[in-house]
């Protein structure tokens, strides 16, 4: 029986984010032959962002394009959803793992009476049964554990930078559909404007290279030497919890359990203890650089390369050092 996956967009500034594409390969790890995968994507002044994702492998592309959807609403996307989903009826739903997903699975599992699993950075599809195995982390990353559905539908949320982003394929132009739903006039909430704290140019989220700072910087001017290196590798700022705690930065830097969760190529840690709540959210990095002047500290036991030494020191050489091969 052939089944119907959805993939739920995400843009941000006017680009589609790397996780839609990244949920859609997902998406495609779990469907089988003659499964369709769709996406929907709202917002407002879409025809671009449509234009980019009908290159996807995607059967359809479902648009709801309305001035009251501009910004994310939690009340307005849910509804807006909420009456897609009753239409299309999927199977399956999959979306990053981001702010907005973690926001709006919940509300969309209970829409379409739905199993659902969150934070998913594996999947195994048995094409024999056609059964599908999802891993996800558990206990702030203390273990995995692997879970599969036992009836449709689902809804899944994948961890950003975690699954390779679904190619593009040269030629395909998926099907664009008016999806013809308004975004609802009565809300309770509005959103009246959105600040952003960023930690730089490149979102934590989906930084390849993370530069991050601990209590071992001292105060807010310490973070300089990290930013200078993050800027020279193009990579983002982060934070433990210990430096926002501090006040040595933003929150919207923390990285862990109650911060976000990333999952760079290379995660450089300076002056971090290495508490299990920090570790939630970064031990999924690829390699793992610590600098700490403490040899026993407990970020040495998942750091792929250890400097023992005064990040004080050591980051400023290192930057010289990238600079010299990056130019
Ligand atoms: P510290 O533990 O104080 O470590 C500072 C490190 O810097 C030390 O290892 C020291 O040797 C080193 N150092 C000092 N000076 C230098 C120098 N000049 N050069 C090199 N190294 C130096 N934490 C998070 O990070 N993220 C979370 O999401 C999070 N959530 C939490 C949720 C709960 C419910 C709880 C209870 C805690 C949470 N924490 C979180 C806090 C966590 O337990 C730690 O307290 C915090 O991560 C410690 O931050 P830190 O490593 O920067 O500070």
């Amino acid at each position: 029986m052939s089944r119907t996956f959805l993939i739920i967009a995400e843009h941000r500034d006017g680009k589609l984010r790397q996780v839609t594409a990244e949920a859609l390969q997902a998406a495609l790890l779990a469907s089988g032959d003659g499964d369709r995968i769709s996406a929907v994507l709202l917002g407002s002044g879409t025809e671009p962002l449509a234009e980019e994702l009908s290159s996807f492998p995607l059967s359809e592309i479902h648009v709801v394009d309305d001035p009251g959807l501009s910004a994310y609403n939690p009340e307005a996307y849910t509804a807006v959803l909420g009456e897609l989903i009753e239409a299309v009826r999927p199977d399956a739903v999959f979306m990053g793992h981001t702010a907005m997903g973690r926001d709006i699975a919940p509300a969309l599992a209970a829409k379409l009476q739905a199993g659902q699993l969150s934070d998913v950075i594996a999947i195994e599809r048995n094409d024999g049964d056609g059964t599908v195995l999802f891993t996800r982390p558990i206990y702030a990353g203390k273990a995995l554990e692997k879970k599969t559905f036992v009836q449709f539908p689902w809804v899944v949320t994948v961890r950003p930078n975690n699954f390779p982003a679904a190619p593009s394929l040269e030629g395909h132009r998926a099907p664009v559909v008016k999806a013809g739903i308004a975004a609802p006039s009565q809300l309770r909430t509005i959103v009246k404007d959105v600040v952003r704290k960023t930690s730089g140019k490149v979102d934590l989220t989906e930084a390849k290279v993370i530069v991050s700072g601990g209590r071992g910087v001292k105060n807010a001017d310490g973070f300089k030497p990290l930013e200078e290196l993050a800027a020279l590798l193009v990579g983002a700022v982060g934070a433990s919890r210990g430096a926002c705690d501090a006040g040595y930065c933003d929150y919207a830097l923390q990285i862990g359990q109650t911060g976000k969760v990333v999952t760079p190529e290379l995660y450089i840690a300076c002056g971090i203890s290495g508490a299990i709540q920090h570790l939630a959210g970064m031990s999924g990095s690829r390699v793992i650089v610590a600098i700490n002047k403490d040899p026993e500290a407990p970020i040495f036991k998942v750091a792929d390369y250890g400097i023992v030494g005064d990040l004080f020191e050591v980051v400023p050489l290192l930057t010289q050092e990238f600079r010299k091969v990056l130019g």
